[in-house]
């Protein structure tokens, strides 16, 4: 019998309700419960996946293809719940299956309203998340408690409680307590007002968890206790993190959350917890034994969450490395304005992540070509694996205006082009190259020998491929397929062999990068930047030469 904890943010958003929920499915699966993670969106996109990375950061891509929330991100970092399909809905997908419903007659004869049909696909939905029959799900409602939008979800809940044993089911609101320095004062009064909103649709949190930036005082907890009717041991501070985002189970755990829930779902006796590979991992990101600096070169760098995953790995790799990632962010298209030699000085290594469209692509094609030149480590993910072979057939193979049909449709040089499943294809939702696909790496490659293995399985998210026609004339003038994926024989990783670490990518290998086992691409892109040495730097000859 899976039980059930719902978890609503109130105030503000932008709280780490996902976060928050990802630590407390780590903190139950500690307790040896098997834990599955879901996210209820309630915006009206059926996915994320046509959304600006602008408006809504990365999307987050779940082995079986679902382009989700990138709060799944963290439930995938932190716990090992399986994320599937079922693990985001929004509206958008709730109210599709049920117009689909409709139109197919089963409902005939009804008139189909939010109360009972909407509410009742989101109740389905809920059920759908909680898979392998696991012990625990956690339910995230995305939106802020007030929003228009997020009413019917919050319906759905509070009559998914009323229909199971209070035992099973239980109510975790997040909520913030800005402080207001010209008065020297913690304020409680908008988590009063949030709660109250709650409490008005029927649903009474069973625990309060404040986001503060200052620690609580006894007298915090008392007044929100008696105003928001929560027991006062239930009112409990998620002070912001010193140094790392992996302080959070932690620093709940220390509040006493686990025991909380424990207590509220009847769960079992927890047995003997040893977290030491976790507390050693922030020991780690804590007090590193160096630093370096990688440049992300990107088109939405103005906004953390548009690379989320990818910033998320290079710390994992810099963990493994017992090193302090600190990353650059250039703007791609700056390249071209500053000169990728002063935008780049000083750094250990280049990123170049995915991306759709043409802003920035030359800047970025600019930067690959400065960090080839003078030695530089380089990692290219998806566009950036694209990019890299478009500076590579240009510059080095000679394939002059070499480019992407994607950018330019009549280039004289289609290095990458349209993949043949994608002809033809024109809706814009859930129709790229996605998920999971295995891929057989290339013996006696770099990339064979970073993953110590044979075949991988990556996700995807594209429609544009390396361009197999000019395969042999890019092998031949240095440029070796590391990744095959045999199926389709399409090349998947490219690297030059005679760097240590300079390598391109299709698939989306920060997906699977967790702070306890960092994907293995993130620890020798990071291996190489710390030690700049062991990148064979080219001659003045060889660079005169190309
Ligand atoms: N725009 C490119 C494609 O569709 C790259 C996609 C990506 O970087 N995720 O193939």
């Amino acid at each position: 019998m899976t039980k059930h904890i719902f978890i609503t943010g109130g105030v503000v958003s932008s709280l780490g309700k996902g976060l928050t929920s990802a630590a407390i499915g780590m903190i139950l699966e500690r307790r040896g419960l098997s834990v599955a993670i879901q996210k209820l969106d309630p915006y009206i996109n059926v996915d994320p996946g046509t959304m600006s990375p602008f408006q809504h950061g990365e999307v987050y891509v779940t082995d079986d293809g679902a382009e989700t929330d990138l709060d799944l991100g963290h439930y995938e970092r932190f716990t090992h719940a399986k994320l599937t399909q079922s693990a985001n809905f929004t509206t958008g997908s709730i109210y599709q299956q049920v117009i689909g419903k409709e139109r197919r007659g089963e409902y005939l004869g009804s008139t189909v309203q939010v109360i009972p049909h909407i509410t009742d696909a989101i109740q389905a939905a809920v059920d759908a998340g909680a898979t392998d029959g696991c012990d625990v799900e956690i339910t995230e409602i995305g939106g802020t408690v007030g929003d228009i939008e997020s009413l019917p979800f919050l319906e759905a809940i509070r009559q998914y409680a009323l229909v199971h044993r209070r035992e099973d089911c239980m109510f975790i609101h997040l909520t913030l307590l800005p402080y207001l320095r010209a008065s020297a004062e913690m304020k409680t009064k908008p988590t009063q007002q949030s709660v109250g909103k709650l409490r008005e649709i029927g649903i009474q949190p069973d625990i309060l968890i404040c986001r503060t930036e200052k620690a609580m005082e006894p007298e915090h907890k008392k007044k929100i206790s008696l105003f928001c009717n929560v027991v006062e041991e239930a009112v409990i501070e998620e002070r912001d993190v010193d140094f790392s985002i992996y302080e959070v189970p932690v620093n709940v755990r220390a509040e006493g959350l686990d025991e909380l829930i424990a207590k509220r779902l009847d769960l079992p006796k927890a047995p003997d917890q040893d977290w030491s590979d976790w507390q050693a991992m922030l020991e780690v990101l804590r007090a590193p034994d160096q630093e370096i600096e990688i440049a992300v070169v990107g088109k939405y760098i103005e906004l953390t969450d548009a690379y989320k995953s990818i910033y998320e790995s290079l710390t994992h790799g810099g963990v493994a490395n017992r090193t302090r990632v600190h990353v650059r962010k250039v703007a791609a298209e700056s390249i071209l304005e500053d000169g990728a030699e002063q935008a780049l000085a000083g750094v250990h290594g280049l990123l170049v992540p995915g991306g759709f469209g043409e802003r920035g692509i030359e800047g970025k094609v600019a930067a690959i070509r400065w960090a080839r030149e003078e030695g530089l480590p380089f990692f290219g993910i998806c566009l950036g694996m694209q990019c890299m072979t478009i500076e590579f057939a240009r510059h080095v193979a000679g394939l002059e205006g070499a480019h992407s049909t994607e950018f330019e449709a009549d280039t004289p040089h289609p290095v990458i082009h349209l993949m043949e499943a994608q002809q033809g294809v024109t809706d814009k939702g859930g129709t790229m190259r996605l998920g999971a696909y295995p891929c057989t790496l290339v013996k006696d490659t770099r990339t064979h020998a970073i993953y110590g293995t044979d075949s991988v399985s990556e996700r995807h998210r594209h429609r544009f491929e390396f361009n197999n026609a000019y395969r042999e004339q890019l092998v031949t003038a240095g440029l070796a397929p590391s990744g095959i994926c045999d199926d389709l024989d399409l090349v998947e990783i490219v690297e030059l062999s005679d760097r240590p670490f300079f390598l391109g990518v299709q698939f989306h290998p920060e997906f699977q990068s967790r702070p306890l086992a960092p994907h293995p691409l993130f620890r020798a892109f990071v291996a190489a930047a710390v030690q700049p040495q062991s990148v064979p730097a080219p001659t003045k000859e060889e660079r005169a030469a190309r």
